[in-house]
């Protein structure tokens, strides 16, 4: 039978060879790659190379990235190198292989306190660390919140959300973009504002929802939501212990002049809690020339994406190739984590399968487009983080045996689980038993 899926083709970007897209996001696409002198799994965020240099803030990335490169903090998603193809910029990065922090809200609902005050006390480490160096992020949302497959929080995309920002001649920020719910008071009225005050807010507005299971701030419209977060308009829930309510009052505090600051956050008692500052040593004698050749717009440097040879795949290079099927993945399974992303087998036929996916899709609010045994479904409703949009892929593991694989590449994870994935697999999971039952 012709099912059988190939991969499309291997491509090699310098020594990394790209395996599959993990992630959208507006500016960029993360994909899986694997580092083939060393075999170490690495993800590699692409950008459009004209999109970022158009964008007048080279000196600005050129900086933070190059602190980013010395940055090892074990709370920080590490930067190994970047590199630039003609149209591409591409940035290396350590895989974080345990899915976002609130894939587990998402399924199992909201943190207990102390549980929720243990990654909030690495968040803050991590932000405070960053930001003694100079290097802001300016956009921390839950889908920059990583777990690696011990459960450790790794934020993500420090210093790189400048992709996304404007300076102005004051030399303060300017901001139109980024998850509203997360966003400052202050940044919302760009008159310009200080990038640490601004991202110790976003850390309240984290820890609330670790703790709620929802969002402080969340109204229908925009008007309505910035008035909201302006004034610091929210209720607690009663469940919240009288330590915890006091110190997010103080987090989220409209007025950024009086909001607390990270070295007193550091001395609040509900913080101090059980609290382990992390331990870990700065990277030495860190070579730049690659930051140099990617923003100094020489042609010298430049790599290529280079197709190779169409390789067909069995089952065992099928697992072994996919960072969900080792080890580490079997330890995650047992801590009841579910990811952005999920399999599940069929018997039926791909072509009947790709079908059975495009009718669940459909009435679920999602436009399908097919491509080979390639699917993307695409919400037609504008969610919270723009419209979610899921990556099918079908696998022929054996003659009748079907592997599907539904991945969300862009959109919010908590909208993923309940608008789509909890649905979509209950219908077709009762159409696969339904098929067996036929023969
Ligand atoms: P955004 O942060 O706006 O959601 P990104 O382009 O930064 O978009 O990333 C998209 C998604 O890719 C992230 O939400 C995350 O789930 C995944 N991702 C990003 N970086 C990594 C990484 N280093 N390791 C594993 N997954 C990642
Ligand atoms: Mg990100």
């Amino acid at each position: 039978m012709s099912s059988r899926k190939t991969p499309a083709t291997r491509t090699r970007v310098g020594k990394y060879e790209l395996g599959k897209t993990v992630g959208e996001g507006s500016f960029a696409k993360v994909k899986f790659a694997k580092n083939v002198e060393t075999g170490d799994n690495v993800a590699i965020k692409i950008l459009d190379r004209d999109q970022v240099l158009r964008h007048k803030m080279v000196e600005h990335l050129k900086r933070e990235i190059s602190t980013m490169k010395l940055i090892k903090h074990p709370n920080v998603v590490k930067l190994f190198e970047v590199m630039a193809s003609k149209s591409k910029i591409y940035i290396i990065l350590e895989f974080v292989g345990g899915g976002e922090l609130f894939d587990q809200i998402a399924k199992n609902g909201r943190l207990k306190e102390d549980e929720a005050r243990k990654y909030f006390q690495q968040l803050i480490n991590a932000v405070d660390y960053c930001h003694s160096r100079g290097v802001y992020h300016r956009d921390l949302k839950p889908e920059n919140l990583l777990l690696d497959s011990y459960g450790v929080l790794k934020v993500s995309d420090f210093g790189l959300s400048a992709f996304a920002q404007q300076v102005r001649e004051d030399g303060l920020l300017h901001t139109a973009c980024g998850t509203p719910n997360y966003v400052a008071p202050e940044v919302l009225h760009d008159k310009g504002y200080d990038g640490t005050a601004s991202d110790i807010w976003s850390c309240g507005v984290i820890l609330f929802v670790l703790m709620a299971g929802y969002l402080p701030f969340d109204e229908p419209n925009l008007i309505a939501l910035y008035r909201k977060i302006s004034k610091a308009e929210f209720m607690y829930p009663p469940y919240f212990s009288p330590g915890a309510t006091k110190l997010i009052k103080c987090i989220l505090d409209p007025n950024p002049l009086t909001r607390i600051t990270i070295p007193e956050i550091l001395e609040n008692e509900w913080f101090k809690k059980g609290y382990k500052p992390a331990y870990f040593e700065e990277e030495q004698n860190v070579n730049l020339d690659d930051v140099d050749a990617v923003f100094n717009d020489s042609e010298e440097h430049l790599v290529t994406e280079r197709k190779e040879r169409p390789v067909s795949m069995n089952a065992f290079e099928l697992i072994s190739r996919s960072p969900s099927f080792n080890l580490e993945n079997l330890f995650e399974k047992q801590t009841g984590l579910v990811k952005r992303e999920t399999r599940f087998t069929s018997q039926s036929p791909a072509n009947e399968i790709m079908s059975k996916i495009e009718e669940t899709a459909k009435p679920l609010g999602f436009n399908v487009h097919k491509r080979n045994y390639k699917m993307k479904l695409q919400g037609d409703k504008t969610g919270r983080k723009g419209h979610l949009s899921v990556a099918t892929e079908v696998f022929e593991v054996a003659p009748s045996l079907h592997m599907v694989e539904l991945r969300k590449t862009g959109g919010d994870t908590l909208e993923f689980h309940k608008a789509f994935l909890q649905k979509f697999l209950i219908r077709i999971k009762r159409y696969n038993v339904e098929h067996r039952r036929k023969y």
